[in-house]
């Protein structure tokens, strides 16, 4: 490129470069991520008048999902720890979105991706983690996450040269980029108005990190997390703790409540959502709702805020929808 004048070295950074040469011009992908809206439920929230149920809708991130934002910082944080560079591949379990955020980021920022996926992950996740050009490697569907995981470890034991392990279960950068991002943007869009916060726990990332912030804005906020009520559940990105490989960032003890959702009653509160609400979300949104309701009963006053994680086209052909 040339450069109409010298310049420092300071001159030449991200924004300004991109100021100065018009085919760099516009904003990247990777940029849209976070600063998702806040969107109130007028017609369910009218059900308990003193409460305001407000869902934070992470699917508007352009991966589709909350995970966005936990694969962008562990992605960061692998760069500038020199973990991951072009030689490396990166690999992670997944049951799905945080596979597409890895998938879309590595593709905007020319990494090799590869990935552990349950093989009864939906069949359009498979197709969208291929087609940003990551190689997929199926795990046993009766193993579920906890199969992928093992996968995962197991390859990068066998070749630990090859790869960056990104290890969202373990990896302080997931809980980190709720911290920094989901936190004070629910924060600011509350205007410091926010008294509870639900959350269903996969990884736990995005309920400890927000958790975490918003209680040091104010350490009255409640924070209550969602977890399914039994081992075989239908809550696609959540875990049952008790009977699961517990992730390595996870303090079973920061909630302030747990709260049991039942799969039939999340399906019940999506179908709600989509022709009540016209928000179609997926089934751990219904979870979250269903957290939200219990905890709004108790409290009959009060500003709750629920993590919405991603958007329901994918799970349409769910047996609940027909
Ligand atoms: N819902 C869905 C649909 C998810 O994919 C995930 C991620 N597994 C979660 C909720 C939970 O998010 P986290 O991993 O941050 O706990």
């Amino acid at each position: 490129m040339v450069m109409e004048s010298a310049t420092t070295h300071d001159e030449l950074s991200f924004p300004r470069k991109r100021e100065s040469d018009p085919r760099l011009r516009g904003d990247d992908i990777l940029d849209q991520i976070g600063n998702t809206p806040l969107i109130p439920l007028r017609k369910i929230g009218r059900e308990i008048p003193g409460v305001t149920l407000l869902a934070k809708a992470e699917w508007f991130n352009p991966g589709g999902s909350v995970k966005d934002r936990a694969a962008a910082s562990i992605v960061a944080d692998g760069e500038r720890r020199g973990l991951l560079n072009k030689e490396r591949i990166l690999l992670d379990a997944t049951s799905g979105n945080t596979g597409v955020a890895y998938a879309m980021i590595g593709a905007a920022k020319g990494y090799r991706v590869k990935l552990c996926v349950p093989s009864n992950a939906s069949p359009e996740i498979l197709k969208t983690l291929r087609s940003f050009g990551a190689e997929v490697v199926l795990t046993s569907p009766l193993e579920s996450s906890d199969g992928a995981i093992r996968e995962a470890q197991r390859l990068m034991e066998a070749e630990p040269h090859r790869y960056f392990y990104a290890d969202q279960y373990d990896n302080p950068a997931n809980w980190r980029a709720h911290y920094e991002t989901t936190g004070p943007e629910i924060w600011e869009q509350t205007e410091g108005t926010v008294t509870h916060f639900v959350a269903g726990l996969g990884t736990s990332g995005t309920f400890m990190g927000t958790a975490k912030r918003l209680k040091e804005f104010n350490p009255s906020i409640q924070a209550i997390a969602a977890q399914p009520d039994s081992p075989l559940h239908g809550l696609e990105g959540l875990k049952h703790m008790a009977t699961s490989i517990v992730p390595g960032i996870y303090d079973p003890h920061f909630p302030d409540l747990h709260v049991e959702v039942k799969t039939e009653d999340a399906y019940c509160f999506v179908k709600r959502l989509a022709m009540e609400e016209g928000l179609l979300v997926g089934i751990s949104s219904g979870a979250a709702l269903a957290a939200a309701l219990k905890t709004a009963r108790e409290i009959r006053q009060g500003v709750i805020v629920m993590i919405f994680p991603d958007g329901g086209s994918r799970y349409l052909d769910e047996q609940f929808w027909k």
